[in-house]
């Protein structure tokens, strides 16, 4: 997959080498699988297959930085300062966003916003978002309880599986007794309302 140069001036090999050196070894697989998942479903519903693989690649970039330099980057970009409470769970998606447009030039909103919104989704997702949203749930390597299920409502519909999802990692972190986060209630009740 070569780049055509319009979302950044970074080739895809160039981007690699660079998440690479951000992260273990098993981040980086779990990386390729989801922009490999990614690139499968923005082929089947026909979304941009390079800024689908840019928005994969570059969604956990800021996942084990520091979570002192993520709070450092909430602050001076004037992020939710909830997001701080969460470890670097909540912060890596937002702080992803933020390198995705400062280190590798990248302006388009809709790549910019899936790598934002892809821990907790969105009130509204556009179809890159929701496919890296999906992705990163159903890669290859996932195994947790419930993701056949998921692989099977991904291949009817993106919204069913991102459904799907919202109301998943909501119970998990009920049973885990973890700390919810105000917006992922909030994306959990907006979806919950469209639901027919
Ligand atoms: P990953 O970066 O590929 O591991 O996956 P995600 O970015 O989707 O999620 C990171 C982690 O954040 C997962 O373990 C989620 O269960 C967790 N998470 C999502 N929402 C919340 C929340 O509201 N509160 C807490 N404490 N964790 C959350
Ligand atoms: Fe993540
Ligand atoms: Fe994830
Ligand atoms: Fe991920």
């Amino acid at each position: 997959l070569a780049y055509t140069g319009i979302y950044t001036d970074w080739t895809r090999e160039a981007i690699l080498s660079e998440v690479e050196k951000q992260m273990k070894p098993s981040r980086f697989q779990h990386v390729l699988r989801v922009e490999a998942c990614s690139i499968q479903l923005a082929e089947k519903y026909g979304a941009s297959v390079e800024a689908c693989s840019l928005a994969a690649l570059l969604h956990d970039y800021a996942k084990e930085h520091a979570v002192e330099s993520m709070k450092e980057i909430v602050r001076s970009e004037g992020m939710d300062s909830e997001m701080t409470g969460y470890g670097s769970e909540i912060m890596h998606g937002p702080v992803g966003a933020y390198y995705a447009e400062t280190v590798f030039g990248i302006k388009d909103e809709a790549i910019l916003d899936a790598i934002r919104q892809h821990t907790i989704g969105g009130e509204t997702m556009t179809l890159i978002g929701k496919v890296l949203f999906i992705a990163d749930y159903i890669e290859s390597g996932r195994a947790f309880k419930g993701v056949d299920e998921a692989r099977r409502l991904a291949e009817d519909s993106l919204d069913e599986a991102a459904y799907f999802k919202i109301e998943k990692t909501i119970i998990h972190l009920v049973k885990k007794e973890l700390p919810i986060y105000p917006g992922t209630i909030y994306v959990y009740n907006s979806w919950i309302q469209r639901k027919v």
